[in-house]
């Protein structure tokens, strides 16, 4: 008998008005299922529609046409953490990455009225302005002095990080030492919860031989991308870019993994747009993580410290020994966490979205970290920061959470 011939395949599903997966993208995966042990959200749940073989079969259902971004196809996407270590672990070269964020860009159009409206509320109206950050870091701050924070729901406090309020009022340099410009990304949390990883920074930077620049403006678009909204990180990437290129930035320095991995893909980003496709690469190729810099430092007496690995560190930029050389270099001991690399979490807004999740992984990373022994634990991204503190709190692991750049004690040149 004949074989029938196959039925003609239905109308996309996709919305046109909306950036989507792209096909190609889609059928590079072969469902092999090699990515299944790799990823937390079917490691905790056993479930294929939290894992990435499920949600690439969604992804492409969807653009047959035989299934709709409906609810079903919105919970699978918003459960995972795009930490992209199916990506890393996939033998068949699938991007994940960039398809979890097309496919979120579907789903936001498609979530009611209300949410929408808060999430571009905080992902684009107060992330891009520093003066509305430091003004919520200053009442985050206060909160936490007051402990009024327990007050609050814990999936919007157990995340969040310490503001110390005389970090605050502490103003960063935003001009140091002398050579070659390089720009350093103010970025939004960094600058608001983490100041003295801002300074550390810049003193790096400029002991590096460079003059370490830190332009006015703020949020890379890193979360506005990663929640769906494609269009204000287009317009927040093309502010940055036009301010390194204003400073004359040879080299665009980031502390942040979540931010350094999304700057690096601002190519890809603006690809398609014809003023700025070459401008978005060129200074794309210029981001380097500020764990990438060899940084000449004096190494002081240190005991050992415990190394987290950011999965956008791992996933997407291959950052991995540079954060045991950083932490070596400041004279202490790295140790591995005994938890084979496993996200803790955080990813972003994770802990107020999915907090029950994202509350299992925050205790097993605080757990494999207590198994360690140490007194420190060297964490390069916010996210990673807050969320890791806040498992160790909850464990009453007496354990300091600190940037690898902070540990650092860098060997300034004299100024000219
Ligand atoms: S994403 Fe890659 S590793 Fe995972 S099932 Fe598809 S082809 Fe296999
Ligand atoms: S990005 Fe992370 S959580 Fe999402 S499917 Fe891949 S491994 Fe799983």
């Amino acid at each position: 008998m004949a074989d029938s011939p196959p039925a003609a395949p239905g109308p996309p599903g996709w919305n046109p008005a909306h950036p989507a997966p792209a096909e190609d993208d889609i059928v590079k995966c072969v469902a092999c299922g090699l990515c299944l042990p790799h990823c937390p959200t079917f490691r905790l749940t056993g479930r294929e529609t939290a894992a990435p073989r499920g949600r690439i079969a969604a992804m492409r259902a969807v653009q047959e046409g035989r299934a709709e971004v409906d609810a079903t196809f919105t919970v699978m996407m918003d459960e995972c953490l795009a930490c992209r270590a199916c990506e890393t672990a996939c033998p068949s070269g699938v991007p994940f990455g960039r398809m979890i964020e097309a496919a979120r860009a579907q789903v936001e159009p498609t979530r009611p009225i209300p949410v929408r409206g808060v999430r571009r509320l905080g992902l684009t109206w107060v992330m891009s302005r520093p003066w509305a950050m430091r003004l919520m870091g200053l009442g985050l701050g206060l909160t936490q002095a007051v402990h009024a924070d327990r007050l609050l729901p814990a999936r919007m406090s157990a995340g969040a990080p310490r503001v110390r309020l005389r970090d605050l009022a502490r103003p960063v340099p935003r001009r140091l030492g002398s050579g070659p410009v390089a720009g350093v990304l103010r970025g939004c949390v960094m600058d608001v919860a983490f100041r003295p990883v801002q300074a550390a920074t810049m003193r790096a930077v400029a002991a590096c031989g460079h003059t370490a620049v830190m332009p006015e403006g703020g949020c890379c678009g890193a979360l506005a991308m990663h929640y769906g909204q494609p269009e204000a990180a287009k317009r927040m990437a093309r502010q940055r870019i036009a301010e390194f290129e204003e400073a004359g930035a040879d080299v665009v320095v980031v502390n942040s993994a979540g931010c350094s991995g999304h700057m690096k893909t601002w190519g890809h980003l603006l690809a398609d747009d014809p003023q700025w496709a070459e401008r978005a690469q060129r200074i794309a190729e210029r981001v380097r993580d500020v764990l990438e810099l060899d940084v000449p430092a004096t190494p002081c007496r240190g005991d050992a410290v415990a190394v987290h690995d950011a999965c956008h560190h791992v996933n997407g930029q291959g950052i991995v020994t540079e954060t045991r050389r950083m932490v070596a270099a400041s004279g202490a001991r790295p140790v591995e966490i005994p938890d084979d690399g496993r996200c803790c979490g955080a990813a972003g807004l994770y802990s107020v979205l999915q907090p029950e999740m994202s509350a299992e992984l925050r205790l097993q990373k605080a757990r494999a970290i207590a198994t360690t022994g140490v007194s420190t634990v060297a964490v390069a991204n916010p996210g990673c920061a807050a969320q890791i503190a806040a498992g160790l709190r909850e464990i009453g692991a007496d354990v300091t959470v600190r940037h690898p750049v902070e540990m650092l004690r860098p060997v300034v040149p004299p100024g000219p």
